[in-house]
């Protein structure tokens, strides 16, 4: 009986070694703030104080909607012009806006001081505020601070700050315990719930997700921590859990049949489980991908798709595209290529892939009209002038807002790029 199974990578030259256009012109994103949308879902009982403008505020209120029913877990501390002309002392304000807060909201057990533009541009510490306000509010909160200023990448970095900024809060734990697997990046809780019965089924383990559902139940990590990453733009995150000794396990992403089964496949490997076990478990679920994403290949097979910078899930996205439906890749635009975390999937791209990284918004735009694909990826800032011209868009950032990781979803996966060529077929007829 042997152990373990390889990862497959059929195409093993793919585009490992591809030559990828880098450029840094004007870019067409949204601010880190952005992640505050799905973090402040995930952790239950964490608040987001975006310490900026009014429009960073404006920002998160349209991006989050208005909750009816719910006190929103995030608000925006306003920095006004007395703040910004130095005339009122901004860490007194925010002291007393967070003192507040806190008294208001008992239930909040971990808060982000989230940094912004503005705060940056006044040089706001605000490492040196939630160690401040941590002294004062612990043990029965926790404040820590990171940045989701526009100055960075693009809006998936606010995920890799935020949890970069709570890997020094996990309790450690060592060399002498049992291996422990670490699933790390924001993840529906659907989709949560399925990864966790897959892995006891493969009987691996202990497995914790991280971020975790409650700030009270944050996971140990250590050097008997294996992680998996669930994201690819956790570059921060992963290299904060490497300094406290965990191993970081090599894969493409859960995306598709092929990218859940080669995910899985890691960790199967790293915990030994045999081959024969493995191909049980994921036998039913494999099945039913195929079948699901079988059912839109019709409609993608052969359509030519055009990525442009925005999630920094492209290179996954391009990988299971093409590969599992058959479209082809005009160009596939990331805002930052991380070699090492994504090698497993740049091996599985096709030979000769336009690679681009970082953006010269203008440039990019007239490949994309010379090109003419039938669908094109992007920003919600580019998708109605785009649409204007006559091409068919999908919103990057709806492919973060929704559950597209693991088995069961990959037949809506290929469906979110299905529905936008079948609107324009019936607009056109
Ligand atoms: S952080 Fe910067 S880019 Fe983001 S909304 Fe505020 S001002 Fe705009």
């Amino acid at each position: 009986m042997s152990a373990v199974v390889p990862i497959r990578l059929e195409n093993s030259a793919g585009c490992t070694n591809a030559p990828v256009l880098k450029e840094r012109g004007q870019r067409e994103v949204f601010c880190g703030l952005t992640g505050i949308i799905w973090l402040h879902r995930k952790i239950q009982d964490a608040f987001f104080l975006v310490v900026g403008s009014r429009t960073c505020a404006h920002l998160i209120q349209s991006a989050a909607g208005v909750m009816i029913f719910a006190e929103p877990r995030f608000a925006t501390a306003i920095i006004d012009e007395r703040d910004l002309a130095g005339l009122a002392d901004a860490n007194t304000e925010l002291d007393r806006v967070v003192t507040r807060l806190l008294e208001r909201r008992p239930e909040i057990k971990l808060l982000f001081l989230v940094g912004s533009c503005p705060s940056e541009v006044i040089k706001l510490d605000l490492s040196r505020a939630a160690s401040r306000l941590s002294g004062q509010v612990a043990p029965g909160v926790r404040v820590l601070n990171y940045s989701g200023s526009g100055i960075e990448t693009t809006f998936t970095q606010g995920e890799d700050a935020c949890l970069a900024s709570l890997v020094p809060s996990l309790p450690r734990s060592s060399i002498e315990q049992a291996p422990a697997l670490l699933v790390v990046g924001a993840l529906a809780d659907v989709v949560e719930d399925q990864f966790q019965r897959l892995f006891d089924q493969l009987g691996l383990g202990p497995v914790r997700f991280f971020p975790p559902r409650h700030a009270t139940d944050l996971p140990p990590v250590g050097p008997n921590t294996r992680f998996l990453l669930a994201q690819p733009f956790l570059a921060d995150t992963a290299r904060a859990l490497e300094a406290a000794g965990a191993q970081r396990l090599a894969s493409p992403f859960p995306l598709g049949e092929e990218g859940t089964t080669a995910w899985l496949q890691a960790a199967a490997n790293a915990f030994e489980v045999p081959a024969e076990r493995f191909a049980a478990v994921t036998a039913a679920g494999r099945e039913r991908a195929a079948a699901a994403v079988s059912r839109q290949r019709q409609a993608l097979a052969g359509k030519r798709i055009f990525f442009f910078p925005d999630s920094q899930l492209e290179i996954p996205l391009a990988r299971f595209l093409s590969r599992e439906l058959g479209m082809q890749l005009v160009e596939v635009g990331t805002p930052y290529l991380h070699r090492q975390h994504l090698a497993e999937e740049l091996a599985m791209l096709p030979e000769g892939t336009f690679l681009s990284e970082g953006q010269d918004v203008d440039k990019q735009l007239d490949r994309c009209r010379d090109a003419h694909p039938d669908i094109v990826v992007c920003g919600l800032g580019l998708a109605n002038p785009l649409e204007s011209e006559g091409m068919t868009t999908k919103w990057a950032i709806e492919l973060v807002f929704t559950p597209i990781q693991g088995y069961e979803q990959a037949g809506d996966l290929a469906e979110l790029f299905g529905r936008p060529l079948n609107r324009r077929l019936r607009l056109a007829a």
